[in-house]
């Protein structure tokens, strides 16, 4: 080949790729060698290209993770997490025009109770579990002598998903970080859960209602009991007998652990 030949096979080649990168996005060139595995008539070098379209995303990921992971460690009161909550996106729904609900009651409380997600009231109040469920589950509490300043409730979500849906699989993760963090500033010495959506996605397996109640589990080092949501309560007054009973067990458990009267 001629100096010639040589540059047109060059403006061919740079040609080829300038497409290939319109068409696919940035790639790579990767020279492989496979001499010893082809004859010699074939040719020595085989250039295969890889999209890299996908990489960016992927450590843009990697980063957004990575800094949520390291603003969330570095939130040392609940104050500090509830302002870091108010900026992150990852915590919305897409009902737009949310407020942020965060949580309440006793910053210090011994027993952290744990709902599913903010409804239309929680929402235009900034607070868990102020309508209809809100006041039952009041209710409940004062039965085993709690009143609503003593505990501290949140949701696993903290934004009102639209039309009152459950919290689909991926907005459960992704609050998921936030409210370990919450425990871990609460500290509480125990744990309810109500209803099936809080129990799953704290205890990350997929069993009933019914097999999870009646036990304690073992939570980072907690307790954690699971009990009917106060919604499915309203629904089916039958499941109150079996809600009186597990917050018995968990009021005596609770002074049993030491648990501020
Ligand atoms: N249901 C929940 O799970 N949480 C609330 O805050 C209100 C209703």
């Amino acid at each position: 080949m001629d100096s010639n030949q040589d540059q047109n096979l060059f403006e061919k080649v740079a040609r080829l790729l300038r497409q290939q990168k319109e068409m696919y996005g940035d790639f790579e060139i990767t020279v492989e060698d496979k001499s010893s595995e082809i004859n010699e008539s074939q040719s020595a070098a085989k250039i295969e290209l890889h999209s890299t379209a996908s990489k960016p995303n992927v450590e843009y990921h990697e980063k957004r993770e990575g800094s949520i992971a390291d603003e969330l460690a570095a939130c040392s009161t609940l104050e500090e997490l509830r302002s870091f909550c108010e900026r992150a996106k990852v915590l919305r729904t897409d009902l737009s025009g949310t407020n942020l609900v965060f949580g309440v009651g006793n910053a210090n409380a011994d027993l952290m109770l744990i709902g599913e997600a903010p409804g239309e009231n929680e929402d235009s109040q900034g607070e868990p579990f102020v309508g209809k469920a809100g006041q039952l589950l009041d209710k409940i509490m004062e039965a085993i002598d709690f009143k609503r300043a003593d505990i501290y409730i949140t949701n696993i979500l903290k934004h009102r998903p639209p039309d009152n849906r459950d919290p689909k699989p991926e907005e459960r993760e992704q609050s998921l970080p936030f409210l370990l963090k919450q425990i871990e500033l609460v500290n509480p010495k125990l744990i309810l859960c109500v209803g099936k959506i809080s129990a799953t996605t704290l205890l990350g397996k997929n069993s009933t209602l019914k097999e999870m109640r009646q036990q304690f589990h073992e939570f980072h080092g907690r307790e954690l009991v699971v009990t009917y949501h106060p919604a499915a309560l309203l629904r089916n007054p039958h499941w109150k007998r079996p809600t009186w009973e597990d917050v018995q067990k968990l009021k005596a458990r609770y002074n049993e652990l030491g648990g501020k009267p």
